[in-house]
């Protein structure tokens, strides 16, 4: 803002108003104050020094025309700064043109002039009715005429610049009410989203555990009375009536493992899926769950060839949600793949942070059409196989979702009517650590050695079973070797020299206490411990595996706390 210099002079001896003149303008002549010497009590030698500032001065005669100077100095909105006013004017005196300035101008700073011992100051106050009013009396010096002069200005141009920051400082202060307002109002919005986030989590969480709950509930009792219709505890079953049941199973455990995954791919899109991240050996895990699925291959003549690194350290996982991905490629693999076809598993390293693993299928293939979507949720292909294979699209999904919360990634490759190949990585275990769990698996054969588990052999032909166990031995982090059948787990054990068995009694090919007998037999397994896993409650039967050569017996359903009572007892 320019500084504002107007001054009014309100006088009505025309003499004085050019000594004002004089004194405030720069080009002032020595013969005024010559003249004025003796109005002003300034004595002719002593000149005037120059004015530095650049006053603009208007002069009026008497009160009235300096009130409609500061009328139009207004309307022209360039008002004065300051007025010196003459006390003793004809017509309206000093004070009452004070008072009448100020009711047009309030703002302007007025210096009342008077002669020596004319009215009182404050007789002046009381006429004007303020007292920030100044005041000096005649004669006075032009010093101070022109220090009253540069006082005044500024004063109005301090407060002119006051008000101004006042101004904009309570714009700023309502800008920052209405800020306030609407983040206060933002706020609330945030508030009630939380707060119907919260009714709407709370109400997905009530859903899903009705879902977990009311659906699982009935399916468990449907596919725990078909298993004991199965072992034909009761009574013989006919052919005809055994093959119901075995429809019954299968469809009953389709629809538990759909629940499951829906239940998943949710709790993955609300981030509620803990991992029970720990170390564990790819090739154990492989290994069961191709065990596990053994039927299946056989059942379309599949041939499944595994080809792992010898010293592959163990990756960091979820033991379970490892071997759900791999179930599911596998599944796929099998689904997909027609009679007489070919499954290939590898496992190496990818680099030096993570495992690769591969699987391969020769069967029917993927459209390029359809090879973008194949991992999004619920998308099935057109494709004549997959309509008759049934399945709703949530598997591939699933798997992508748990390999990506483990850190890893996933991808396929395919040609049409050729095959596929499903890759993905998982991170493996630090590499000083890596170092340190290879030492430990030298001279442990194919089986990598868990740090504080034990070697463990299950022999189990029950699917259910065999999950079961597998996921009570995970949470003591034991290494598990699967046979399905009494043969399979000798062969296996002569292999890899178990510490323990849990041998199931009833199984195909070669039951439970035949293959006892048999290990028995064999030096190095005369004292291990072989645990009986089995549903015939009763002396007579715990008699018999007792001479057949077990250890203990573990009647079904296998309660977890009793299991690793009797682990604790027997593996030191
Ligand atoms: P679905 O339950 O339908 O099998 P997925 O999510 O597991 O669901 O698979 C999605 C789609 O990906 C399948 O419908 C199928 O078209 C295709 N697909 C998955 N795995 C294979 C495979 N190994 N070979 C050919 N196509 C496959």
């Amino acid at each position: 803002m320019k500084a504002n210099k107007r001054i009014l002079i309100v006088d009505d001896d025309p003499e004085i108003r050019r000594l004002y003149q004089t004194v405030l303008l720069p080009d002032s002549t020595g013969d005024v104050i010559a003249k004025s010497a003796g109005l002003f009590g300034e004595h002719t030698k002593h000149p005037v020094s120059a004015v530095k500032t650049h006053y603009v001065l208007t002069l009026a005669a008497n009160g009235e025309e300096g009130v409609r100077a500061v009328e139009s100095s207004l309307k022209q909105r360039q008002p004065f700064a300051a007025a010196f006013i003459d006390m003793q004017m004809p017509g309206i005196n000093g004070a009452e043109t004070s008072k009448r300035i100020w009711e047009i101008d309030p703002n302007l700073k007025i210096m009342i002039v008077t002669a020596y011992s004319e009215h009182s100051p404050d007789d002046i106050i009381r006429q004007v009715g303020r007292d920030d009013l100044f005041y000096i009396r005649k004669p006075f010096k032009f010093k101070e005429i022109q220090q009253f002069a540069r006082a005044l200005t500024s004063q109005w141009n301090l407060e002119r610049e006051k008000e101004e920051l006042f101004a904009a400082l309570q714009k700023t202060n309502t800008e920052l009410t209405v800020k306030t307002e609407q983040l206060t109002d933002s706020l609330k919005k945030t508030e009630n989203a939380n707060l119907r986030f919260h009714d709407a989590n709370l109400a997905r969480t009530r859903f899903l555990s009705l879902i977990n709950h009311e659906l699982r509930t009935p399916l468990n009792g449907i596919l725990g009375f078909t298993d004991l219709l199965h072992g034909q505890f009761f009574g013989p079953l006919n052919e005809k009536q055994l093959d119901y049941i075995n429809q019954v199973d299968s469809s009953g455990k389709r629809l538990l493992s759909l629940i499951t995954d829906i239940l998943d791919v949710v709790k993955i899109d609300a981030g509620e899926l803990e991992l029970e991240i720990g170390e564990v050996s790819a090739r154990d895990a492989i290994h069961s769950i191709t065990a596990i699925m053994s039927d299946q291959f056989m059942k379309k003549n599949i041939e499944l060839t595994t080809s792992i690194e010898p010293a592959l350290p163990p990756v960091i996982a979820d033991l379970k949600k490892f071997r759900q991905i791999m179930l599911n490629l596998l599944s796929n693999a099998v689904k997909y793949t027609p009679e007489g076809g070919r499954v290939e598993i590898r496992a190496d390293r990818d680099n030096d942070s993570k495992i690769r693993i591969e699987v391969s299928d020769s069967g029917v293939g993927i459209s390029d059409n359809d090879i973008e979507h194949i991992f999004d949720k619920f998308y099935q292909s057109d494709y004549v196989y997959d309509k008759q294979l049934g399945g709703v699209g949530i598997g591939l999904a699933l798997t992508r979702c748990l390999v990506e919360i483990h850190g890893g990634s996933i991808g396929v490759e395919s040609e049409h009517g050729k095959g596929s190949t499903f890759g993905f990585t998982l991170p493996l275990k630090e590499v000083q650590e890596q170092q340190e769990g290879t030492q430990q698996d030298e001279g442990s054969g194919t089986v990598a050695k868990e740090q504080h588990g034990h070697r463990i052999l299950v022999a189990e032909d029950n699917e259910t079973n065999l999950m079961l166990l597998l996921d009570m031995l995970s949470i003591q982090k034991h290494t598990v070797l699967v046979a399905k059948n009494g043969r399979e787990a000798i062969e296996l054990a002569q292999k890899h020299k178990p510490e323990l068995f849990l041998m199931d009694m009833r199984m195909p090919v070669m039951d439970g206490l035949e293959s006892t007998r048999r290990l028995r037999a064999m030096p190095e397994f005369a004292k291990v411990p072989i645990i009986a896993l089995t549903a015939s409650i009763g002396t007579d039967a715990e008699e018999r595996q007792m001479i057949a050569g077990c250890t203990e017996h573990l009647p079904k359903p296998i309660q977890t706390k009793k299991l690793f009572e009797v682990l604790g007892k027997y593996l030191k």
